[in-house]
């Protein structure tokens, strides 16, 4: 029932399960080795599970802090680090406190920046609650903000002592976050291999029915893939990280380009879509992987609508976030699933040949 993660600064366990929360909630100071606690959580998942949380709450002990916000992108800001951190002083919560954070991504990033920081680092343990933060972002440490208009700028890289995935949570969430968490599911598939990816391929749609034998299944697999990463590139130095990265240079510009009307996960089908047919074009990738793995991502074209956009401004966004000295641009790319090539160049006709071919869709 649990995933370990060796990594370098920190060993940790991920619990995936129903109810996990419950079952371990006099675990948890133990976990996080210490009493006094401070909740992040959001606002939106405190009032559809309250009776959960309230009685994960009744199991702490020690002084426990609730800490009740907003979780939108403008919400992950200094403004409320700086509240939190009055917070955590009025209450007296010191440097053998820990911090719990519960919900999504937004509050996942900012909690475990607060936490990183806070008297030079306490004890965090994550609790996320959207299906993408399960399978993608409450793994692997990276936490942070946004600060004026640029998008996670400031932050750390700061492993969790623990993570709880509680299945329980999914069952409130709409249909398009479970789409986003889809969206890094079929990532997680391109990375693993054709096994995985046919899987989801065949099976994703029971994620919109609550399946939980195939939600279980996908979030073991993403967790486990991005776990064994993480041990092996920490900080994203030797450039191993860089895969979970697929797709994602396409899907910011998509988001910046889009002013940020469409949500991140959807974006990352589009941005595959885009690295697919970069795949291709570049030789890399044969027509008959690209048509394979297509055919998923075509199934989603009417759920993800972009408004009208300008190839030439997305060229524009990406060059000016990714250019390499010989002023191309690197990508990850791929041959097929699981066999990845990380830092391909491509120019920028190559560049705006995939934008086109690959937002055809949308
Ligand atoms: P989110 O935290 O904004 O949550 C999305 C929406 O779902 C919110 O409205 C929230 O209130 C609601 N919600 C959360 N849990 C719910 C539940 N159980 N039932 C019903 N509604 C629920 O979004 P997200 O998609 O989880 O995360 C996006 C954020 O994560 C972005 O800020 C992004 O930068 C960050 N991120 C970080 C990493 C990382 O490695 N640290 C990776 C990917 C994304
Ligand atoms: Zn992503």
């Amino acid at each position: 029932k649990k995933i370990n993660i060796n990594a370098p600064s920190r060993n940790y366990d991920v619990f995936i399960g129903n109810n996990v929360i419950n079952k371990y909630s006099s675990k948890i100071n133990s976990l996080a080795g210490y009493n006094d606690s401070i909740i992040i959580v959001d606002s939106n998942v405190y009032r559809l599970h309250k009776e959960k949380i309230e009685s994960m709450i009744k199991g702490l002990k020690g002084n426990v802090v609730v800490y009740k916000f907003k979780a939108d992108e403008k919400n992950k800001s200094l403004d409320s680090l700086k509240k939190i951190f009055d917070l955590m002083l009025r209450k007296n919560l010191g440097r053998s406190s820990f911090l719990i954070a519960l919900g999504g991504g937004i509050t996942g990033d900012l909690g475990g920046f607060a936490a990183s920081v806070y008297a030079r680092g306490i004890g965090y343990i994550h609790i996320p609650t959207t299906l993408l933060a399960m399978v993608d972002s409450a793994i692997g440490g990276k936490t942070g903000i946004n600060y004026g208009h640029t998008k996670n700028i400031i932050g750390s890289f700061y492993q969790p002592e623990s993570v709880l995935i509680d299945t329980e949570f999914i069952k409130t969430l709409p249909r398009d976050e479970l789409l986003c968490g889809l969206g890094e599911v079929i990532k997680y598939g391109l990375l693993i291999g054709d096994d995985f990816f046919d899987y989801v391929a065949k099976n994703y749609r029971k994620a919109f029915d609550y399946n939980y034998s195939f939600l279980n299944k996908v979030i073991r697999e993403s967790v486990s893939l991005k776990g064994s990463i993480v041990e092996k590139d920490e900080n994203e130095k030797s450039g191993l990280r860089k895969i979970l990265n697929l797709g994602h240079t396409f899907a910011h510009a998509i988001e910046v380009e889009q002013n940020h009307k469409i949500k991140h996960g959807q974006a990352v089908i589009a941005g595959i879509a885009c690295a697919l047919h970069l795949s291709n074009k570049l030789g890399m990738m044969n027509d008959e992987y690209l048509e394979k793995y297509l055919s998923l991502i075509i199934e989603f074209r009417n759920e993800i609508k972009l408004k009208q956009y300008n190839p030439e401004t997305l060229y524009k966004i990406m060059f000016r976030d990714k250019k390499n000295k010989k002023g191309s641009i690197n990508f990850v790319l791929l041959e097929k699933a699981g066999k990845l090539i990380i830092d391909a160049e491509a120019d920028k006709r190559d560049a705006l040949y995939a934008i086109n071919n690959g937002l055809q869709y949308f």
